[in-house]
C-alpha cells in the first residue's frame, strides 16, 4: 500500500499543525488571562444520597477566551502545570472560591444551609511553599469556617514526597477537609491512603457513569465497600442516571455529583437552585 501518501498525509500534517498552533496560543495567552479577568469558576452541585438535599458544590474553572470561547480545563490546566503559573492560577481559584462562598454565606436563604465548597488543587501546588498561609489568609479574609472547605487532589498525580506530605498536613491542621479525587484510577492508592491525611474518597466517574445494569457494578461495589471499611466518607462523580443514583445510595455513597443532577453552572444559577421552594 502507499501508506500515508498524498492527500491523507497532508490532512494529518495540517491537523497536527493546528494542534501545535493552538497549544502555542494557549501557552502564550494563559499568562495574561488572570489580569485580563478571563477565568471564571463554575459550580457543580453535590446532593446527599439519602435526602437529595444540596450539600455541596465543586468549583471547576473555565477560561473565557476572547476569540476561542469557553476553553475547558483539560486544555489549559496541564499546560499551566508545566510551569510555575499553576501556582498563581491555583491561588486565584482558591481566593475566588472563598470570595464566592462568603457571598453565599451572607445570603438570607443560603446562610443556614450547611453546605461545603470543593476546590481542586494540582499536586504541583503542594510545592508552593506559602500555600497553607495563603489558604489561611483566604479563610480569614472571607470569614469562612475551615471545615466547610474541601481540597481535592487527584490520586494519579500524587507522588510520595515529604514536601507534599508536609503541605497536606499543614492544610489539614487548619481544619479543611481533604479529598482524594479520581479514586480507583491511581497506581498506589493503598500507600497514599495510609500516608496522607485524607478524609474523603471521591470515586472516579469511570466506575459510575457507564453502569446500566446491576451486573456491571462489581467494581463500584468493591471500591465503595473498600472505602467505607477504611472509614472514609465517599462521593460518587459521574452520576448520570436515576439507576446510578439509586445504586450509589444503596451502596452507602454519601454524596452524589453528576449530570443527572446538574452540570457545572455559573454561581448565579446555583443561587436559583438553592432558593427555598415555595410551600404548596
Ligand atoms: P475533576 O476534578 O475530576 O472534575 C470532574 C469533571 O467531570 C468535570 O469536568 C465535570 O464537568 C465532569 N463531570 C461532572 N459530572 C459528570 C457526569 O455526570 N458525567 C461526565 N461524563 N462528566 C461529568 P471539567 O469541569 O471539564 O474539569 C476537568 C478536570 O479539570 C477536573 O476533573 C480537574 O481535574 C481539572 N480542573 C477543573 N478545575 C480545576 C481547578 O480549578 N484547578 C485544578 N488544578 N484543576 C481543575
Ligand atoms: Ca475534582
Ligand atoms: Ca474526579
Ligand atoms: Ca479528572
Amino acid at each position: 500500500s502507499k501508506g500515508l501518501g498524498g492527500k491523507q498525509a497532508q490532512y494529518y500534517s495540517k491537523q497536527f499543525h493546528q494542534k501545535i498552533e493552538s497549544r502555542i496560543r494557549i501557552e502564550h495567552d494563559l499568562k495574561r488571562a488572570i489580569e485580563r479577568d478571563e477565568f471564571v469558576l463554575y459550580y457543580q452541585p453535590q446532593v446527599d444520597s439519602q435526602s437529595f438535599d444540596l450539600v455541596g458544590v465543586e468549583a471547576l474553572i473555565r477560561w473565557q477566551h476572547p476569540e476561542m470561547g469557553l476553553v475547558p480545563p483539560d486544555e489549559f490546566i496541564p499546560i499551566a502545570e508545566e510551569s510555575h503559573f499553576i501556582n498563581e492560577l491555583g491561588r486565584w481559584v482558591m481566593d475566588e472560591a472563598c470570595k464566592q462562598f462568603q457571598i453565599w454565606l451572607n445570603k438570607p436563604g443560603m446562610k443556614d444551609l450547611n453546605f461545603t465548597i470543593s476546590v481542586n488543587l494540582s499536586a504541583r501546588q503542594l510545592k508552593d511553599a506559602g500555600l497553607s498561609e495563603f489558604l489561611l489568609e483566604c479563610l480569614e479574609r472571607y470569614h469562612i469556617p475551615a471545615d466547610r472547605i474541601e481540597l481535592e487532589l487527584t490520586e494519579s498525580s500524587l507522588e510520595s514526597s515529604l514536601v507534599a506530605l508536609d503541605m497536606l498536613n499543614k492544610m489539614s491542621a487548619l481544619g479543611v477537609k481533604l479529598a482524594l479525587d479520581d479514586f480507583g484510577t491511581g497506581y498506589s492508592s493503598l500507600s497514599h491512603l495510609n500516608e496522607y491525611p485524607f478524609n474523603i474518597l471521591k470515586i472516579d466517574k469511570s466506575f459510575v457513569r457507564f453502569i446500566e445494569h446491576e451486573d456491571e457494578a462489581s467494581l463500584l461495589k468493591a471500591i465503595s465497600s473498600f472505602a467505607h471499611s477504611l472509614g472514609f466518607d465517599t462521593v460518587a462523580e459521574g452520576v448520570e442516571t436515576s439507576f446510578q443514583r439509586d445504586l450509589c445510595a444503596r451502596l452507602g455513597v454519601k454524596r452524589l455529583q453528576g449530570y443527572f443532577f446538574s452540570p457545572p453552572i455559573p454561581a448565579n444559577e446555583i443561587e436559583i437552585m438553592w432558593q427555598p421552594k415555595p410551600a404548596i
